[in-house]
Parts: structure tokens; sequence; C-alpha cells
């Protein structure tokens, strides 16, 4: 799901399921982070937080976690 689109499912959850009020800051405030979000801004689910090694680009993935190298790694340094 796609950064924008799963911003915008909390915002509506908040206001409809929780009953928060749309005209508050925090809400005004998370509604223009929304607005600027990029429509194709993807966070992965899940992350790297390993040592990234030339081990690792060799195999193409994290030798501890097995995560591979298209998904963003927290700390992406040779070691
Ligand atoms: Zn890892």
């Amino acid at each position: 799901m796609y950064d924008k689109e799963f911003l915008l499912f909390i915002y509506k959850r908040l206001a409809m399921k929780h009953g928060e009020d749309v005209s508050v800051d925090y809400m005004q405030k998370l509604r223009s982070i929304i607005d600027d979000t990029d429509p194709k801004q993807l966070t992965p689910n899940v992350t790297c937080n390993h040592k990234w090694s030339k081990l690792n680009d060799k195999l193409g993935f994290c030798e501890k976690c097995l995560i591979t190298g298209k998904i963003k790694h927290v700390n992406k340094t040779e070691g």
C-alpha cells in the first residue's frame, strides 16, 4: 500500500471510527502531510537494521535476516 493511501486510511479511521475532530491542529497537520506525500512513495513494511556488508552486496540480500537489497536498509554501510 502506498504511503499516501495508508496515511489517508489512518486519517479516515481517526475521524470516523474514533470521532477525532478534523479541525484540531494535529488532524490538520496529518491532512497536510497526506496532501504533501508523493502518491508514488512506498515505505516497505519491513526494514533491516543490520550493517550492510560486501557479502550482502554479492548475495543481494542481508545474510542475517535474508531481507533483499531492494528493501530500504536503515544502516547500509560497508563493514
Ligand atoms: Zn538484516
